[in-house]
């Protein structure tokens, strides 16, 4: 079953004091309280959610209903990491591999993700010689890099983007300001 979410990641390797983090997420009602989701702690929608979170459709499919009641697509924000090493985070959804050197675009590029999450194995672009680390790209927020994200299940692919409160509340969390993108793929 695929799962739609959306990832919130500080832009630096910096770290948020999760702790304070999750108060102040709470405090300006993003999350409410937290429960268990595949044992694991998730945290209920809070009721300004739908504020903090900008729908560029006209009609959003996100559900914010009670678990089980809804089926699974419901919404529901959960806190993963930190972890000491970079993690690369991709899904069905990731966009085809482009050189910033030369434009060359890999048409199969998940062996490439493969290998470089299993030993970070540099992409070498047939066509300009280069090697490439897959930091260098730009992923056109379907896939990215970081030690701690927050996901909020139940969004799909440019459906939402989260406002600037949201932003700037994330931002005040560390030194840098916070990236988004989209995940389209089984749980992680
Ligand atoms: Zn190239």
């Amino acid at each position: 079953m695929n799962n739609n979410i959306l990832l919130l990641t500080p832009s630096s390797n910096e770290l948020p004091d999760v702790n304070n983090l999750k108060a102040q997420l709470k405090e300006i009602d993003f999350i409410a309280e937290p429960f268990q989701f595949d044992s694991k702690e998730h945290f209920k929608p809070g009721e300004e959610l739908m504020f903090h979170l900008t729908f560029l459709g006209c009609s959003p499919v996100v559900s914010l209903g009670e678990p089980g009641k809804t089926g699974k697509e419901f919404c529901h924000i959960e806190f993963y990491g930190p972890f000491d090493e970079k993690q690369f985070i991709s899904g069905k959804n990731v966009k085809p591999l482009r050189c910033p050197v030369c434009g060359h675009r890999e048409t199969n590029w998940q062996p490439i993700i493969e290998a470089w999450k299993r030993d970070r194995t540099l992409w070498h672009c047939p066509s300009c010689e280069n090697d490439i680390s897959l930091e260098q790209l730009r992923w056109n927020k379907s896939a990215g890099f970081g030690r701690f994200f927050i996901k909020v299940w139940g969004i799909f692919e440019n459906e939402a983007v989260p406002s600037d409160k949201l932003l700037a509340t994330l931002k005040a969390s560390t030194e840098s300001k916070w990236d988004y993108f989209y995940y389209r793929g089984d749980a992680f």
